[in-house]
């Protein structure tokens, strides 16, 4: 719509130029005026119009979770910091997302010390450009094609409308529909098992998502003046460039929709072509290329962890060292190679690869435990016992769990000097084959609090080992 108007201001502001200029023509550059005007809007109109999807959060929500998981994206992929680089990149980026349409998120655009061909964007406008863009990128448009992209599927939501579709389609166990209460970015995240982990989650776009992110990408392109034909130029050239050899990595994390370069011509077609005078290249970029270039090497790749659904990895076992972790319900511990995301009562601790795609899209937890609160369903005056509560519960998982089995039942235990009851289900793991799921139940003021164990049936004793400890180590809040 902006677009719109700024295009009806300018026929406008040049019509009156001219006629000032000669008076003569007054008659003639009004009639000129007209046709701008009445052509303009009708030529604005043949673009591609996008919207973002279905989305259960708010765009401030967005920001919160793009800031929450971008800790994590910090800590597991090797930042340049480099105050150059990266505040030559904010300021394209920036001035590429001034044509975003859609909410203005606060966006950021930082470099990784990783030489594959790879960018990403975070819910909320953090975007992170590999150096493998710059030093491959033949001039300023290429990168900008790649930054503007990535900007598009901020604008357009795609990370959270996956979540969106994923919590909505029951994942198994990591998402337990109904029994969670709050959907607080914090509790959705932990019902989803979803750290930066679960990044097949939130970066791993389908390809419809793709085709709107290139086409959203050409827009902004054009709008800001650059060669609009630079990012499909890009993609081509680092799929020919790639022939015979592993793909670039760009294209496992943003998929190939069917005729990429054809449906982004098109675009530029719809737009009328590349602006006049467009840009294509900059003194300020090739001075950045020639620098990043000049760079020591990134640090090897295997010294950190591996990015993309850990399918075909196992998680590294469970470091014996502990860390603590407290909210509003208890405090407890948990190996500190793992890592805890929640908020509010529900938590996931989680090892690096312990999440994985279901082979459905959808991430799900294979290696981990969940901690919530049920709230059990109560007939008047009369207080659902342990037992019972336990038993909906299961219900619950069931429903959402199909494949689950109580293998055994209703052993009393104690937990944090309580009276507890341990249940063991058996249940499809999305590695394939069974897991184990061992449950543990406590009735606290707030609800039923429980706790589950998840590892795949040919675990090792370490994963064992780790949950007893950390179940070991809760203690609930003291209510006075
Ligand atoms: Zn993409």
């Amino acid at each position: 719509m902006t677009t719109k108007h700024a295009g009806i201001r300018q026929a406008r502001h040049r019509a009156h130029r001219r006629a000032s200029v000669d008076r003569g023509l007054r008659h003639t550059v009004a009639l000129v005026a007209t046709l701008a005007l009445a052509l303009a809007p009708l030529a604005w109109a043949e673009r591609t119009h996008l919207k973002p999807g279905w989305n259960m959060f708010s765009p401030q929500q967005d920001v919160e979770l793009g800031r929450q998981v971008s800790k994590d994206a910090e800590r597991q992929v090797p930042m340049l910091n480099d105050a150059r680089v990266d505040s030559y990149l904010n300021n394209l980026g920036r001035r590429l997302a001034a044509h975003a349409p859609g909410e203005r998120y606060p966006y950021q655009y930082k470099c990784v010390n990783d030489r594959a061909i790879n960018a990403f964007a975070l819910p909320g406008g953090y975007v992170y450009v590999n150096r493998g863009v710059i030093e491959a990128a033949d001039n300023e448009a290429q990168l900008a094609g790649v930054i503007a992209h990535e900007t598009a599927h901020v604008a357009l939501r795609h990370g959270t409308n996956q979540a969106t579709k994923a919590y909505a389609a029951q994942v198994p166990l990591a998402v337990l529909g109904g029994v969670l209460g709050s959907n607080s970015v914090g509790a959705v995240l932990a019902q989803l098992g979803a750290g930066f982990a679960a990044n097949s989650l939130l970066l791993k776009y389908s390809r419809t998502a793709e085709s709107q992110a290139d086409i959203m990408g050409t827009q902004i392109l054009y709008d800001s003046g650059y060669d609009p034909r630079a990012m499909a130029q890009f993609f081509e050239k680092i799929e020919t460039e790639s022939k015979g050899k592993n793909p670039p990595e760009f294209f496992s994390n943003h998929p190939s929709p069917e005729h990429r370069v054809e449906r982004v011509t098109d675009e530029v077609d719809r737009l009328g072509g590349p602006p006049r005078n467009y840009l294509s290249d900059s003194a300020e970029f090739r001075e950045i290329k020639r620098y990043v270039l000049s760079l020591p090497p990134p640090p090897k790749a295997g010294a950190r962890p591996q990015q993309g659904s850990g399918r075909s990895r196992r998680p590294d076992p469970p470091s014996n060292r502990f860390r603590s972790f407290e909210n509003e319900t208890l405090r407890m511990s948990y190996p500190d190679n793992w890592q805890a995301n929640g908020q509010g009562n529900a938590v996931s601790f989680v090892p690096v690869g312990g999440v994985v795609d279901d082979g459905h899209g959808h991430a799900a937890l294979a290696y981990g435990m969940l901690v919530n609160v049920f709230e059990p369903h109560t007939d008047r005056d009369n207080q659902a016992s342990l037992e019972e509560a336990t038993d909906q519960l299961i219900d619950d998982l069931r429903h959402s769990n199909p494949a689950m089995r109580v293998v055994r039942g209703h052993e009393r235990v104690r937990l944090a000097g309580g009276r507890a009851l341990s249940t063991y289900l058996s249940n499809d793991s999305p590695l394939g084959g069974r897991e184990t799921d061992w449950l543990i139940t406590v009735l606290r003021p707030e609800g039923l609090v429980y706790f589950v164990a998840v590892a795949p049936g040919s675990a090792s004793a370490d994963f064992e080992r780790a949950f007893r400890a950390m179940l070991d180590s809760v203690r609930f809040r003291q209510y006075q």
